[in-house]
């Protein structure tokens, strides 16, 4: 009998377990593939997000067979329509373990049930599946360390065998209703969204990106990961946030001949991969974390006295425009390409909310509007971790320096010229602090540039004042 294999956060063929799952239960009758572009999760979407979706979906038509069925609409009508019109008793899914999704898919499941027919939940985005590692005593894991260690106890799975000899994609045109959707959805999918320069996406792409940087940068990762500067991380951040690639394929490469390296690259590697299945675990097991802090106490520390700038200093943020030149370049960068370097994403969401004094669910969406790999886990806890009120112990004081960081991590100042065109007069490091060369300059560095918004150490000991007034733990 025919299947159904709903495409969601998996746009992969291989090591796709849900996939295998489909082509062994029609045996042989065909799959159907589908993906269903949900207006709900589209809204909340950048056109960065938007146009990665696009051509990975194009690139997943073309390895179908130009048989992808692409639907736009409620996915509750859409799969149990599509279920009834090609006749199939079983829809395979991964599972997925957002607040969103997870009761999406409860809701589909019911729907599809009433009419008999099942939908099959095989695999996840991770290697390990949140829930699957907990302390000795039951309770869910709160803080990284642990959490990494029984993770790497626990162990994951190695990819799972790629036999799809014989897959037939059934050609969805076949039914003389979809034909027509059919049409209209492929001249959709050609006008592009934006106008933006990406890396090719899709499965393909993606193995290239981790083998070229598995086989290059990797052996470097543990000295050069903090340098927006240089290409020295792996970039696979929206590869694996739709799925292009599965975690269980770099992990597995880990532990092969590389694991004998004599440098620590891969093992801080599997570390930040680590981060990403653990910021899932610890969403699933606090789904309010999403909007509200991890530690209650700092969500009214955060939401009062936003003072009359508060407007005018989020937009200057937003736009790259507060006069801080390394916390500017990576705004301007996430606006250009839908990414941002980690310790660039670090300075600039510390700013937000320990210089700008704004919470940090604000300065969450606008990121998760723009990062081709916006994800609620890794963003909302990537953002409470800096604002000191999420899983981390370190605490709410950490308060990076923007200047200080940028000479740090962009030693040469080549980072903050590439973004900022108004810099590009300044040379080396100086571009970290343009206000220094204003007077020798004859006036500003560039008039377009502005200067500083805030007065950084100023609003340094604003935070740490807020801080000491919080209501201690427990009281
Ligand atoms: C405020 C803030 C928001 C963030 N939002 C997101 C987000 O929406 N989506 C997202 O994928 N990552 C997010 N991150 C984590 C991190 O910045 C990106 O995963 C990383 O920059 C992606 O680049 P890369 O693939 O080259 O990373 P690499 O350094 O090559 O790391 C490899 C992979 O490990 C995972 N990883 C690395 N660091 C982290 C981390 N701190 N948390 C979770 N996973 C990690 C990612 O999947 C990444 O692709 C956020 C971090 C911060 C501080």
């Amino acid at each position: 009998m025919t299947s159904l294999m709903w495409f969601r956060r998996d746009l992969r063929l291989g090591d796709n377990p849900a996939v295998t799952a489909a082509h062994e239960y029609c045996a042989g009758d065909g799959v159907v593939g589908l993906f269903v572009v949900d207006p709900a999760l589209e809204a909340a979407s950048g056109p960065v997000r938007r146009e990665w979706l696009r051509r990975s979906l194009l690139e997943l038509n073309n390895q179908l067979g130009g048989n992808l069925l692409i639907l736009r609409g409620s996915p509750l009508e859409i799969v149990d329509q599509v279920a009834e019109k090609f006749g199939v008793d079983q829809v395979f899914i991964g599972r997925d373990f957002g607040n969103y999704g997870r009761q999406r898919d409860l809701a589909v499941s019911d729907r599809l049930a009433a009419r008999g027919v099942a939908l099959r939940q095989v695999g996840s985005p991770y290697a390990v599946d949140p829930g699957s590692v907990t302390k000795a005593d039951g309770t869910r894991y709160l803080v990284y360390t642990p959490f990494y260690k029984a993770w790497l106890a626990h162990g994951y799975p190695t990819p799972s065998p790629i036999d799809l000899e014989g897959l037939v994609w059934v050609d969805p045109a076949k039914e003389p209703a979809t034909k027509q959707l059919l049409d209209i959805q492929l001249t959709h999918l050609q006008s592009p969204v934006c106008d933006v320069d990406l890396p090719p996406v899709g499965e393909i792409a993606a193995l290239d990106r981790w083998q070229s940087f598995r086989d290059g940068p990797l052996a470097e990762y543990d000295n050069d990961r903090n340098r927006p500067d240089l290409d020295g991380t792996s970039n696979l951040s929206a590869y694996l946030r739709w799925g292009q690639i599965h975690p269980r394929t770099v992990l597995a490469d880990l532990e092969g001949p590389i694991a004998n390296a004599t440098t620590k690259g891969p093992e801080v590697f599997r570390r930040e991969i680590a981060w990403r299945e653990f910021y899932a675990e610890v969403l699933t097991a606090n789904p309010s974390s999403i909007r509200k802090s991890l530690d209650r106490r700092y969500d009214n520390a955060l939401e009062m006295n936003w003072g009359p700038s508060a407007e005018d200093n989020f937009a200057a943020w937003c736009d790259g425009r507060t006069g801080f030149p390394f916390v500017d370049a990576g705004m301007r960068q996430l606006r250009a390409t839908g990414w941002m370097h980690n310790r660039v994403r670090m300075v600039a969401a510390s700013f937000l909310v320990k210089g700008l004094h704004l919470p940090w669910q604000r300065g969450a969406a606008e990121f998760m509007y723009w990062l081709r790999d916006g994800d609620s886990a890794s963003n909302q806890h990537g953002w409470q971790w800096v604002a000191g009120c999420g899983t981390d112990a370190a605490p709410f004081h950490r308060i990076f320096n923007p200047v200080l960081q940028g000479r740090k991590f962009d030693p040469d100042g080549d980072y903050v010229r590439r973004w900022i065109p108004e810099l590009r007069g300044l040379p080396g490091a100086s571009a970290h602090e343009p206000w220094k060369l204003a007077s020798t300059l004859d006036g500003q560095p560039s008039s377009d540039y502005p200067a500083p918004i805030i007065d950084h150490l100023a609003e340094r000991g604003e935070a740490l004042a807020r801080f000491a007034a919080l209501p201690k733990k427990g009281d």
